[in-house]
């Protein structure tokens, strides 16, 4: 494991998102929600973090005036995305925003480098300056195109990064300080099922390498000599499992965490089927079966399900989890967001 590293992010020194913008203040001032959810126990009206799903694995995860986007793809219903050699899906969705629609941003947070998580107009488009967490295997391909992305940071399994969300200089004159921040920590995922495929060489170049995340916001103590605080008193814990099967590696996770609990998973379903010139048939997302199994493995308080039907390669539908979940007892601790609603929590201990 390497050693924690820190990046500060100041919302008064954003970077433009995107290259054409001279500066962040042209980009709007926020999302637009079509509708909002609260815990499905009834909102505690103090509510001061959200998730808005845009679409796919698309998302903004907002914790006052901070803003991350998640896994970005802003094609349209029609378009198609190469997932590999041979491997084509096409979108049969639209994002609830467009790139030019989002408000300024601080950092983004990609699962993994694969087009239906980072498509080719966002490549295209983005400002070379701005801030990528991403995997190892992202971060080589990113920084080594003919136009690199400068600003790409990389963690891997069980690795994590604080992120400094109160700018710099922050501490009460000659006292501590009570600052906040976001811990990112890459957690396991497999896009592939263990076994002989997963070393086809056909499937290494079709499926690159895959983190899940967890987001640990909260908050930190600096000691007025300075020096970086790297322990967090977390307030809220969101679990995002990227596109991996139901391996078990996973469960490693929960065994990390011990009796600390997730507040929020955000799941990737679909049950992705891709067909390749020499592969079979060969599912690389959780469907819904796995889905629920992951629930019962993190036992979440509350998750949401994300990138279920935005491609003709996912195959396994939401109705399918629903009744999984239903069956399962699951029903009140499940939240289903549309494209453009938005989910809002408390972050505790402020
Ligand atoms: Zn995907």
């Amino acid at each position: 494991m390497s050693p924690m590293r820190h990046l500060h992010l100041d919302p008064s020194k954003r970077q433009p998102l995107l290259k054409d913008q001279e500066s962040p203040n042209e980009a709007p001032k926020s999302v637009p929600v079509s509708k909002v959810f609260t815990h499905p126990k009834g909102s505690s009206n103090d509510e001061d973090a959200s998730i808005y799903f845009i679409g796919t694995a698309t998302t903004v995860i907002e914790w006052e005036g901070i803003r991350i986007l998640t896994d970005p793809n802003f094609l349209h219903a029609g378009d198609h995305v190469h997932l590999g050699p041979g491997v084509t899906a096409q979108r049969k969705t639209n994002p609830a925003v467009d790139l030019h629609e989002l408000p300024s941003l601080d950092c983004i947070l990609l699962s993994h480098y694969h087009e239906d998580h980072f498509d080719q107009l966002v490549e295209k488009s983005l400002n070379r300056e701005f801030n990528i967490i991403s995997t190892p295997h992202a971060k080589d391909c990113l920084t080594t195109k003919a136009e690199p992305f400068k600003a790409v940071r990389d963690l891997d399994f069980f690795d994590s990064m604080m992120l400094h969300v109160d700018g710099g200089g922050h501490t009460n004159a000659g006292g501590y300080g009570k600052v906040r921040v976001i811990k990112v920590t890459g957690t396991p995922g497999k896009h592939v099922p263990p076994g002989p495929l997963s070393i086809a060489n056909d499937l290494l170049h079709a499926v690159p390498p895959t983190n899940g995340w967890l987001l640990e916001l909260g908050h930190s103590y600096k000691a007025p000599t300075g020096g970086d605080p790297e322990s967090i008193e977390t307030g809220y814990r969101i679990y995002i499992s990227g596109d991996t099967l139901l391996v078990d590696e996973l469960k490693e996770i929960p065994q990390r965490l011990g009796r600390e609990n997730i507040d929020l998973m955000l799941v990737h379903l679909g049950g992705t089927t891709i067909l390749g010139r020499s592969m079979p048939l060969l599912m690389v997302t959780m469907d819904a079966e796995q889905g629920l199994k992951l629930m019962q493995l993190m036992d979440p308080d509350v998750t949401i399900p994300i990138h279920f039907d935005d491609y003709d390669a996912f195959l396994s539908p939401l109705s399918d989890f629903k009744k999984k979940v239903d069956e399962g007892g699951w029903k009140e601790r499940v939240v289903y967001l549309d494209r453009g609603e938005q989910y809002r929590f408390k972050v505790r201990g402020k």
